[in-house]
């Protein structure tokens, strides 16, 4: 085929170096030799009860450093890891180091916050997922009632079988939340058919509470439709004072934020609960 295009095809090729899919190709070779050479690592961003302030679990989130390339954000790389099934064997890393860092904390005497865990939807899918969870838990002797896994709206694509699953996660203990929530526009009279525990109201509204256009009116009817529905509600990406003043106002107790704390590490996450 390259011979037919002759001079053409190269200078395509040529070009195409320059473009987003190289950089795709690289970070997928990358990707894939991450795990066995110790390029990720975990990192926690504490959530808090807004009224006292106290600590009352962490959100877990990967970080990759690239040998080359330096630090990939999981927002570029994660879709990668989806899309080439490599999500299978990094979130079983995932759930191995945050249990493993959990069990730090709480043989310190801080077990009663809670973890947690976000996951893809296409790692959800996989036939051994929950048996896989369940393992991991059981190796590590943690339990489940602590671990949170944060899922998106994406979800709802799927909704028959999404319910089947997160029934039988439901079942080993572990709570479920609804990440970035809002953003997805998700039918609302499906999500009261999934067993779900808290929903985490997308930073994108909670940035516009700042704006005077308009002043948070998407935040509270999101907090409000929460409570309504029995859900713990919690605030994400908080950035400043005014915003926790207005979510404490609208009856949102728990929030996370660079406001509070960006995430950390482990061993930093030891010490501010010490
Ligand atoms: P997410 O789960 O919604 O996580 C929140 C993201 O917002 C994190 O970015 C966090 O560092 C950032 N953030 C927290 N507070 C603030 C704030 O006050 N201001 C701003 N501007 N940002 C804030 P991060 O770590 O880059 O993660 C981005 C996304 O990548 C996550 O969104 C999640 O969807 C995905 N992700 C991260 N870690 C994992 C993981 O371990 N597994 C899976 N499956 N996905 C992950
Ligand atoms: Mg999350
Ligand atoms: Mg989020
Ligand atoms: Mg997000």
């Amino acid at each position: 085929l390259a011979k037919e295009h002759g001079k053409n095809n190269f200078q395509y090729y040529n070009e195409g170096l320059n473009t987003q899919s190289t950089r795709k190709m690289v970070l997928e070779v990358g990707l894939r030799k991450a795990l066995d050479t110790n390029q990720f690592n975990m990192v926690y961003q504490p959530q808090f009860e807004l009224e006292t302030g106290t600590i009352i679990g962490v959100e877990a989130l990967i970080r990759w450093e690239h040998p080359e390339l330096g630090p990939i954000s999981p927002v570029e790389f994660i879709p990668i890891a989806e899309e080439t099934g490599l999500i299978v064997q990094i979130g079983k890393w995932i759930l191995q180091q945050v249990c493993r860092d959990y069990n730090q904390w709480k043989q310190h005497g801080h077990g009663s916050i809670k973890m947690a865990v976000n996951i893809s939807v296409r790692q959800m899918q996989e036939q051994e997922f929950i048996s896989s969870v369940k393992q991991v838990m059981e190796e590590y002797n943690v339990d489940p009632n602590m671990f949170e896994l944060e899922i998106t709206e994406s979800i709802m694509q799927n909704i028959n079988q999404s319910i089947v699953i997160l029934k039988e996660l439901k079942q080993l203990g572990v709570k479920i939340a609804i990440d970035d929530f809002g953003k997805g526009y998700s039918s609302l009279s499906y999500l009261k058919h999934l067993p779900i525990d808290k929903i985490k109201v997308d930073k994108s509204f909670v940035d516009d509470i700042l704006d005077p256009t308009h002043n948070g009116s998407i935040a509270k009817a999101i907090i409000d439709m929460g409570h309504n529905m029995k859900f713990t509600v919690i605030a994400e990406g908080i950035e400043e004072e005014k915003q926790v003043d207005f979510l404490l106002k609208n009856n949102c107790k728990l929030g996370q934020g660079f406001f509070f704390s960006k995430p950390l590490p482990e061993y930093e996450i030891m010490k501010l609960l010490s």
